[in-house]
């Protein structure tokens, strides 16, 4: 959908086109050639054929076709049309319809017609006035029928993954392609709306969430049923996969309109599928700093460069997911790999203990439940921290689950041990082993991911270590033999 501002733009554009069309149609063949051209609409036996002007079409007779009552209240400056228990009110030069209080946002703003009506595209018609009146159109040669009932669109499968956290529950459903989606709840429930689409359900994985009672197909779209005083704090979407998620937390919402999302543009296959190389933190998110200052965000960065080095000399695509020192949101940097359709991301980050004679590199792959000791769940935490996602809420509110994860996630672990196995025997460093835990960098990534703690910061040799061009070079050349490992034995 186009963005408003455009809209009037190019409203006052075609105004004035209008108005010059008009003139020359006056002063050339007379008023009754406005008439000539019209586009024809059917409904149950009858037929009307409404006044056309460019790419618009006066809408009043379509609706009084199917037998609305539509009138304008000038002291109101709107049109009503009324059918049933539905009630619609539009305006000249407003870009949304109130059916019957709610409002519905379009990109497009309908005119006044020379005649006296209103003058909108077929678009407009069908999604704004028809539908809410319980119609959609099916093009004819010659112009439209109108026919009782929503349209029936595509079938479209629908996964759903639910992560509980203390005080919120990330929903996510997961789209098997782009669909313009919208969100209306009342009480205990949330509708969700695709356009054009059928929605199914996978049910291949059950739904555990305290605050989702259930998700089932309705007449909207899919209805989801929430438990007493749950409510919808927020939603948004993601691309690359298509994917709606819904943050459902234990107070009741005010209930405001939400605006539609726009459509998700068609994501481009490269012709190669790049390895995704993420320095972890970046501008005012320094990461981890070793007592003499030296930090994380620096180190990581470094370390990845000569990585992307490496794997390009070798014949790899290689994106990295910054460049300089720039921040950037956990959930972009999965969106990036996603949407380049990445064969692995591996996110780089250097460690921070407690326990200052703490050294060697970890790697660790996403965990779906706890983590795998409370160290993992410790570093998780504080990854996790630098935060910075899509929208407010606390890190964890972050956490995108997709249980397509379920079969990555095998794979990420193989990433991770072979990473890990070279690391440890080319660097002789003490192995501290593969451990999983619920990282948010890693989450949402459908391809095999893997985060790496390359060392300690705070371990002041292991630090200074770090900083050292000579070990850089080898961290990123283990590093390298550990993804081109992964990637040879058919990942
Ligand atoms: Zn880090």
């Amino acid at each position: 959908m186009g963005s408003t501002p455009t809209a009037s733009t190019s409203f006052l554009v075609r105004r004035f086109v209008t108005l010059l069309v008009m003139g020359a149609i006056l002063l050339g063949a007379g008023a009754a050639a406005a008439q000539t051209a019209g586009v024809q609409f059917r409904y149950s036996g009858r037929m009307v054929t409404t006044p056309q002007l460019g790419s618009r079409i006066d809408v009043v007779p379509v609706l009084r076709l199917v037998g609305a009552e539509v009138g304008y209240s000038p002291a109101a400056g709107t049109w009503a049309a009324e059918l049933g228990d539905t009630t619609l009110q539009f305006a000249p030069d407003h870009h949304f319809v109130l059916a019957n209080g709610e409002l519905l946002e379009f990109p497009e703003t309908p005119a006044s017609s020379p005649q006296g009506g209103v003058l909108a595209t077929v678009g407009f018609l069908e999604k704004g006035l028809l539908g809410p009146l319980g119609f959609h159109l099916e093009p004819l040669d010659d112009g439209y029928r109108i026919v009782a009932g929503p349209r029936v669109g595509r079938p479209l499968l629908v996964r759903a993954a639910a992560a509980d956290f203390g005080a919120t529950t990330t929903l996510v459903l997961t789209l098997e392609r782009p669909a313009t989606a919208s969100v209306t709840q009342s009480a205990g429930r949330i509708d969700l709306a695709l356009e054009d689409a059928a929605p199914r359900l996978d049910r291949s994985i059950p739904l555990r969430s305290r605050r989702v009672r259930s998700i089932e197909v309705g007449a909207r779209g899919l209805e989801i049923t929430l438990p007493p005083g749950v409510g919808l704090l927020s939603w948004h979407t993601l691309e690359g996969p298509p994917r709606v998620i819904l943050e459902l937390g234990e107070r009741l919402p005010t209930p405001t309109p939400v605006p539609a999302a726009a459509a998700q543009p068609p994501i481009r296959k490269p012709s190669v599928r790049p390895v995704v190389i993420d320095p972890g933190h970046g501008g005012d998110d320094t990461g981890a700093i070793s007592r003499d200052g030296i930090r994380e965000k620096d180190v990581t960065l470094a370390v990845a460069r000569r990585l992307a080095r490496i794997l390009s000399a070798h014949g790899h695509a290689v994106r990295l997911t910054r460049t300089g020192d720039e921040s950037r949101a956990l959930t972009d940097r999965t969106a990036l790999a996603n949407r380049l359709e990445a064969s692995v991301f591996v996110s780089l980050h250097a460690n921070a203990s407690r326990a200052a004679s703490a050294r060697g590199a970890e790697t660790y792959y996403m965990s779906l439940d706890d983590a795998s000791d409370d160290t993992a769940a410790a570093v998780a935490r504080v990854e996790n921290a630098a935060g910075g996602g899509t929208h407010g809420g606390s890190a964890l509110d972050l956490i995108l689950w997709d249980m397509a994860q379920a079969e990555v996630l095998n794979r990420s672990a193989r990433l991770a041990l072979d990473i890990q196995h070279r690391l440890n025997s080319l660097l002789d460093l003490p192995d501290r082993g593969v451990k999983q835990a619920p990282f948010v960098v890693l989450t949402g990534a459908t391809m095999p991911a893997a985060l790496v703690e390359v060392g300690f910061l705070s371990n002041p040799g292991e630090a200074h270590r770090l900083t050292d061009p000579a070990y850089q070079q080898r961290l990123a050349e283990a590093l390298a033999a550990g993804i081109e490992e992964f990637l040879r034995s058919g990942s």
